[in-house]
Parts: C-alpha cells; sequence; structure tokens
C-alpha cells in the first residue's frame, strides 16, 4: 500500500514541524555546563505528549535524565530511535552570522546551534510519527525513543541506563542519532563508530620551575613527556604499544568490497582544510580505508612551560598532554589502559601518570545484516538517489553498548549534510534535507512495520 497521503501530511505539516524544532532550539541545554537541561527535557515531553506518545523521564543519580518515550502501532515489531537533547556551547558567538539561539531560516538552510546535532534528527523523527497519525491515526509498528542528556560529554551514564532499564528500551532494531549527505548529495548511511581512550599524560620533576642553566643536570618535564609521547607512535602513524593491535580484527571481504563502492574525494577534503599530504601518502580507496578502519593514537594538546610572546628561559617542573586513541574492533579501551600503563613502564617512565577521560568500545552492525537493508532501501526508494553503506565511520559513541545490552541491529541515517557545522558557529540543516529525511523515516517505519 502506498503512503501518498502520509506524505500529504508530511508537506501539509512543514511549518508545523519547523516550529517544533524553532521552538527546541531556542531552548539550549548546555550538558557540559549542567545549564537548561530541566528546561530542555520539560519541552520535549510535551512536544512528544502532544504528538501521542507515552513519555517517561528516567533519573539516575549525579546523572542528566533520559527521556524515554513510546508510542503503540501495528504488529509486533518495535524501531527504537537513539538521540540526544543535550548540545555543545555556542561560543565563540562573535563568529555566527545569526543569532544562535533563534532557529533563523536563511536562504534553505535552518540555522541554531542544535540543529544539526541533535535537534533536527529528534524532531524529523517525530514529524514522520506525527504525519502517520494525522493521516492514518495509527503508526504501522510501535516506536521507541530514548532521548539523553550527556551526549556531548561522552554519554558516560548511557550505559548505567541501558543496564537498569533493558526491558523498557527493548526493541528489534535502533535507528542511530544522526547521519549525513556528502559532497555529491549521497546519503551516508553508517553501520559503525570506532570506540575511544582518551587520556590525560603528566609528568612532574619538581616542586617548582627551575631556571634553564640547570639544564644539564635536571630533565625538563616538557623533554620528558616529549620522549615518553615519542615512543607511542612512529611516523607512519602506527601505533608503538606492545599489544595494540593483536585483537584487530581484519575487515571481512563483505567490508572490503563497500569500500572499493564507497566515493571519497580526498582533494576536497585537502583543499577544505588546507592539508599538506595524507599518512603514508594514501590517497582514494586505500586513504578511506585507512580513515575508517585503522585505529588512531593523536595527541590532541601539549602543555608545559613558557608559551608566550618572546622568550623565558625556563624548565619547566610540569608537563601534560592529552592523548587520543580511536579504536576499531575488537579493541577494549580498558585492556589498552593497563597495556599504556606497562609500555610507559618498560619504556623508564614509570612516572608519567594516566589519568582516563574518556572509554567507548568500538561497534559496527554487520552490513548483510537485514535491517540495514531495509533502511537502504526506504533511502533509496524516498530519496530516488543512491545511497551509500558506511561499514564504520570515523566517529565514536556509546553504539556499542546499546547494540550489546539490547542485542539489536544499529543503523545510523539523518538529517545532517557535509557542511552541517556541528560544534562550531553557524551550525545549520538544509531544509530541504529536513523534508526528505521525514519522508524516508515515514516510508522506514511503513517497512518495517510491513517486514516484520
Ligand atoms: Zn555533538
Amino acid at each position: 500500500m502506498g503512503i501518498d497521503d502520509v506524505r500529504s501530511a508530511i508537506a501539509r505539516r512543514t511549518d508545523v514541524h519547523l516550529d517544533w524544532l524553532r521552538t527546541l532550539c531556542r531552548i539550549p541545554g548546555v550538558s557540559s555546563r549542567r545549564y537548561g537541561i530541566d528546561a530542555s527535557v520539560q519541552a520535549i515531553r510535551q512536544l512528544i505528549e502532544e504528538i501521542g506518545g507515552k513519555v517517561q523521564v528516567l533519573q539516575m543519580a549525579d546523572a542528566n535524565p533520559v527521556i524515554f518515550a513510546e508510542f503503540d502501532g501495528d504488529g509486533e515489531r518495535t524501531l527504537l530511535f537513539y538521540n540526544h537533547y543535550d548540545i555543545q556551547p555556542a561560543e565563540p558567538l562573535d563568529e555566527w552570522t545569526v543569532p544562535p539561539f533563534e532557529g533563523v531560516v536563511e536562504a534553505g538552510l535552518f540555522y541554531a546551534r542544535g540543529a544539526a546535532d541533535n535537534k533536527g534528527d529528534l524532531v524529523s523523527r517525530l514529524a514522520a510519527i506525527d504525519a502517520w497519525r494525522q493521516a492514518r491515526g495509527r503508526l504501522p509498528c510501535r516506536v521507541k525513543f530514548l532521548i539523553e542528556g550527556e551526549e556531548e560529554i561522552g554519554s558516560p551514564s548511557l550505559p548505567d541506563y541501558l543496564r537498569t532499564y533493558r526491558d523498557l528500551f527493548q526493541a528489534d532494531a535502533c535507528i542511530w542519532k544522526y547521519g549525513n549527505r556528502d559532497p555529491a548529495g549521497r546519503l551516508e548511511v553508517g553501520l559503525g563508530l570506532k570506540g575511544l581512550l582518551y587520556v590525560e599524560l603528566e609528568v612532574e620533576i619538581a616542586s617548582s620551575d627551575l631556571h634553564s642553566g640547570y639544564g644539564a643536570l635536571v630533565e625538563a618535564a616538557s623533554n620528558r613527556l616529549v620522549r615518553a609521547l615519542a615512543t607511542l607512535r612512529d611516523g607512519r602513524g602506527q601505533v608503538l604499544i606492545p599489544g595494540f593491535y593483536d585483537v584487530v580484527r581484519p575487515p571481512g571481504s563483505e567490508v572490503r568490497a563497500s569500500l572499493e563502492a564507497l566515493p571519497f574525494e580526498d582533494e576536497i577534503l585537502r583543499a577544505r582544510y588546507g592539508i599538506r599530504r595524507f599518512l603514508r601518502d594514501r590517497i582514494r580507496t586505500g586513504a578511506l580505508a585507512t580513515l575508517l578502519l585503522e585505529p588512531t593514537c593523536t595527541f590532541c594538546g601539549i602543555e608545559s612551560g613558557h608559551t608566550g610572546e618572546g622568550m623565558r628561559t625556563i624548565l619547566p617542573k610540569q608537563a601534560k598532554a592529552k592523548v587520543e586513541f580511536r579504536l576499531v574492533p575488537d579493541q577494549d579501551p580498558e585492556v589498552l589502559v593497563r597495556q599504556l600503563r606497562h609500555h610507559l613502564d618498560m619504556k623508564g617512565f614509570p612516572d608519567v601518570q594516566i589519568r582516563v577521560l574518556a572509554t567507548q568500545r568500538p561497534h559496527q552492525t554487520p552490513i548483510n545484516h537485514e535491517f540495514v537493508d531495509t533502511v537502504k532501501r526506504a533511502a533509496e526508494e524516498e530519496t530516488g538517489r543512491e545511497v551509500v553503506l558506511y561499514p564504520t565511520l570515523q566517529y565514536s559513541g556509546r553504539m556499542y553498548e546499546l547494540a550489546e545490552y539490547l542485542r539489536l541491529p544499529v543503523v545510523s541515517v539523518g538529517v545532517g549534510y557535509w557542511d552541517r557545522r556541528a560544534h562550531a558557529p553557524n551550525e545549520n540543516i538544509r531544509l530541504a534535507d529536513f523534508d526528505e529525511t521525514v519522508r524516508l523515516m515515514a516510508r522506514l517505519l511503513q517497512m518495517f512495520g510491513e517486514e516484520g
């Protein structure tokens, strides 16, 4: 059965749906500052109840609440949407060309902090549900929402929520919070995320800074930390910690084949960021395989001694570095912490302290899972364009816990595009993408219900 009546409802209700998005974007909830959380939760609760969903606000100690919502529908199957209501701060404010919390529409773009990450996605899904209810009075499948409020600080409480409320969240498949379109307009459907270990390394060599004349006798903390860091990774990007690659699974033939089919505009990437060269001079498919399938070790920041104008002849007492590892299946961040400790000790740096700031495990939904096919077909049929499957993306998130605790496939698709400027000034979505995604989600609900 066709869904022209649902599409008509979407077209008729576009202004209402954009008003919902504008309302949510006017209420900033910044998790890193514990600001605006209650107001964000109440606004979303009210919106979902208005559309006919049942809402429970779940609250665990020392955590931002999770919004759980449920919509009744035909059939036995349940689709779970994962989203978040928290946002990044809007600073630097003077780099925005429009006010960040008003939802200004200009030349087909909707601007607001949180529009692309992640309220546009949340509203597109609610809009699809609304259109079904407007057109038919009910949904073609059951739907649940898990909307968390700590995504922008690494989702520290999500594993606990998932363990505690496992039965409540139970579903047959999950749509991850976002998805993009590439510069050629192709919709990117993502099936996985890398894991993450983010640590702070710190070394202290004295109780105060010294005159650098003592350099012949005392090793500066800065020298010492840089030497320790240099043992972690070589110039080709290979991580030198023993055991690091032991459990890395080589990609299966399906994943390798999917990479061959993926577009990768290395020249666009180079030009956009002014990148001088890629590691190992990778290009095209080789660059893409490296980007998506290889683990990383990046020194995100190094701090020590005098870095201001001119010279100061000091020997710094202390040095710190933020070091990030992006992990691939089946690497485990907890194991890596122990390997890192052992490695530093063996290299003569037992005094370099490790403080763990975040851990996330990698995850990939199998590319041949039937739900992947359902999402791909819904997207292709509704957009009329080519859809590209990414076996994994280069980013991280708590996909592992969602997939493993709830035992379901997780697929990423949404309203974004390559220049959505998430986390940056002038964050935006394209109105045409929003509209297309609402239709895509409406179609997916139908196919998911019918194929159960
Ligand atoms: Zn974000």
